[in-house]
């Protein structure tokens, strides 16, 4: 086992393994190495931030209710289906018959 300090982009998906390379001329010889990733800093991915992870993303919990908030207004929404398509059908009804 050898333990060594990489860095590595944390936007974008840790590589599983490295290309041990043992031959500089003939890259074809080595191995693959296996990464065992230690003490991964927690790392947001929707915010970008470190220090929590995205499923506890305060900013994503925020928008994910400012979401449900516009489309679960029901109120307005409901009163607008309710009485304006109804309203317009009585209306032409109304006039169809009279
Ligand atoms: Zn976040």
């Amino acid at each position: 086992m050898a333990k060594v300090k990489v860095q590595i982009d944390l936007t974008k998906d840790r590589p599983r393994h490295v290309w041990i390379g043992l031959d500089e001329e003939d890259l074809t010889i080595g191995r693959w190495q296996t990464i065992e990733y230690e003490s991964i800093p927690p790392y947001c991915a929707y915010c970008k931030h470190q220090g929590h992870m995205i499923f506890e993303c305060n900013l994503k919990i925020r928008d994910e209710e400012f979401k449900k908030g516009r489309s679960g207004d029901r109120k307005k929404d409901k009163t607008k289906e309710e009485q304006m398509p109804k309203g317009n059908d009585n209306q032409q009804t109304k006039a169809q018959r009279e």
